[in-house]
């Protein structure tokens, strides 16, 4: 990979500054901690039911020294208290570190994608390792908004218009209460409404609500904190491409796995794995962002989390039923 040709991911729901993809669209390079290249290092050895629940890892890439040597955490907490300064910016100032991570781009593949992040958790940051003054703006944070209240909310989302993408930030998702996030919801799956009948809407739906509960399933079975990780959910956004892609199901993952009908060749291993192009597909729903993310033998499972995807779970199943009804 030449890091001279990376240019600038304009796509990113929310999150900080910084972040690129490669020429293709294929990768996206995150500046990052080491302690989160660590976390996708030891999942994928350790962990290999919730690595799937994770962007593919490509690897990791030196990024040469920035401009000032500073140690990432005490970055971290350098951006923290220049928050107030910056309350109109749309993202986080670029973390300042020398490591970026590659993974594959959720957003790859898709016509015009459609992006949603939910950040999980009511607390915010792990406890043992924050300082107190950011603990205590998280924790204001958290008060204020669903966090508190629902263990989730929304970080960020970006949705296609027809024309443009529309975009909300992070301030956008903090107004909401318990009471109607369902706008949120209904703001970000408005395409699957006016592009799809309601029995493929909801099908979809229902398809993403599974894919979500998957990553719960995982998590309840598993000993782990993870503060500050979001759900990123992914649906395309072009009306035509989703009509086509919901009426040539075969193309969508759920139903890849199917045996192949009588006259088609399955094809080797080896053959499927050189194939350069993945198949296009209507969705995507992955956990992403584990800076703050360990696997903690012993503590039990992490009902932070648990508790924040379940509510996510109810707020689909309203949504579907809404769609019905
Ligand atoms: P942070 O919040 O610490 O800056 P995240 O990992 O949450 O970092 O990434 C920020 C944003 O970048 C996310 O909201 C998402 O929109 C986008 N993003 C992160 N990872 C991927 C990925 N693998 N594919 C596509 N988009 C991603
Ligand atoms: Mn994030």
């Amino acid at each position: 990979l030449d890091t001279s040709t990376l240019k600038a991911f304009e796509n990113a729901a929310a999150g900080h500054d910084g972040v690129m993809s490669d020429p293709t669209g294929e990768m996206l390079i995150k500046p990052c901690t080491d302690s989160e290249v660590q976390f996708y290092q030891q999942t994928l050895q350790e962990h290999p039911e919730f690595a799937e629940l994770m962007p593919t890892f490509m690897g990791t890439l030196s990024l040469g020294a920035p401009a000032q040597a500073v140690d990432s955490t005490a970055a971290h907490d350098l951006l923290a208290t220049s928050e107030a300064q910056k309350t109109e910016r749309l993202h986080g100032l670029q973390i300042a570190t020398e490591t970026a991570i590659v993974l594959e781009n959720l957003e790859h593949g898709f016509k015009q994608p459609n992006v949603l992040d939910l950040k999980l958790g009511a607390r915010l940051y792990d406890p043992e390792k924050t300082a107190s003054e950011k603990a205590e703006r998280l924790d204001k944070v958290s008060a204020e908004t669903t966090s508190g209240s629902l263990n989730y909310r929304i970080a960020g989302m970006k949705v296609w218009n027809g024309n443009s993408y529309d975009v909300y930030d992070k301030f956008y998702g903090r107004k909401f209460n318990a009471d109607n996030i369902s706008d949120g919801f209904a703001t970000f799956f408005a395409g699957l409404a006016t592009g799809l009948k309601a029995d493929e809407a909801a099908e979809l739906l229902e398809t993403i609500e599974a894919e979500i509960a998957k990553c719960r399933h995982v998590l309840e079975r598993a000993e782990s904190r993870m503060y500050s990780a979001s759900l990123l959910i992914v649906y395309e956004g072009d009306t035509g491409a989703l009509d086509s892609l919901m009426a040539g199901q075969a193309k969508t993952p759920r139903l890849q796995e199917k045996a192949p009908t009588p006259g088609e060749v399955q094809k080797s291993v080896e053959e499927e794995e050189e194939d350069e192009e993945d198949p296009p597909t209507a969705y995507q729903v992955k956990m992403i962002d584990f800076a703050h993310a360990t696997w903690t033998p012993g503590k039990g499972r992490d009902e932070n989390v648990v508790k924040g995807i379940k509510n996510v779970e109810d707020q689909m199943d309203q949504l579907i039923s809404s769609l019905a009804g």
